[in-house]
């Protein structure tokens, strides 16, 4: 019986591969190594996205401070 290949991804948030079961977003026009579609996983789009609507929301002058509060652990 011939297996199906596993279809992985190149995840950019996180720069690991990943299945496409944990594939949020696949890019059609982009792959690594040629072969691996780039795309981004879950955790990964779900963070991008969050970024997307607080870089949209934010003001220059909160935007520092956010980040800090964000990434300053
Ligand atoms: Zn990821």
């Amino acid at each position: 019986m011939v297996k199906e290949m596993p279809t992985m991804i190149f995840c950019l948030g996180c720069s690991s591969y990943k299945s496409q079961l944990e594939a949020k977003i696949i890019f059609k026009t982009g792959f690594y190594k040629t072969t691996i579609p780039l795309g981004y996983c879950t955790a990964c789009s779900e963070a991008e996205l969050a970024m997307d609507a607080f870089l949209a929301d934010a003001s220059a002058a909160t935007l520092e401070a956010s980040l800090l509060q964000a990434y300053g652990h």
